[in-house]
Formats: structure tokens, sequence, C-alpha cells
């Protein structure tokens, strides 16, 4: 039997582009030599809702982002 390391705990996608969104500390950022952002952030909303979202989008969001807000971005 062959053991697979599984790699989906490093990894999320973005809830609104759906992009791979690496986690910081991952094996892949060993590999990056650019000194960019790369990740995510879980964003609560007022609504209680939750979206795991990139940086790219969550710069998009407005101040007090709704749900509408991320559903845009999907766009
Ligand atoms: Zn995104």
């Amino acid at each position: 039997m062959v053991a697979h390391h599984r790699e989906t705990d490093m990894a999320s996608q973005c809830d609104a582009c759906g992009r791979e969104i690496q986690i910081a500390g991952g094996v892949a950022n060993l590999w990056d030599s650019t000194p960019r952002q790369t990740g995510g952030l879980t964003l609560e909303l007022a609504d209680g809702s939750e979206f795991f979202l990139c940086y790219d989008c969550i710069e998009q969001l407005p101040e007090n982002p709704t749900r509408d807000d991320v559903d845009a971005l999907r766009e």
C-alpha cells in the first residue's frame, strides 16, 4: 500500500474567483522567489457567512462587504 501525501491542507480555493490559494508556509513558497504575497483570508461578514478569499478579491471589496459584494466578484 502506497501512502500519498495530501496537499489539500496547503491550498484552498478562493470562494469568489476560484483561483487556488497557497497558504503561507506551504512547500510551494520555497520555490517562489518573488516577494509578492500569496494567500488569502477567511472573511466573516456581518450576516455571519464566511468566505475564503484571495487578497486580490479582498482588495476589491468595499469596507463593509456583504454577500452581494462577494457574489459580484464571481463574475
Ligand atoms: Zn479571488
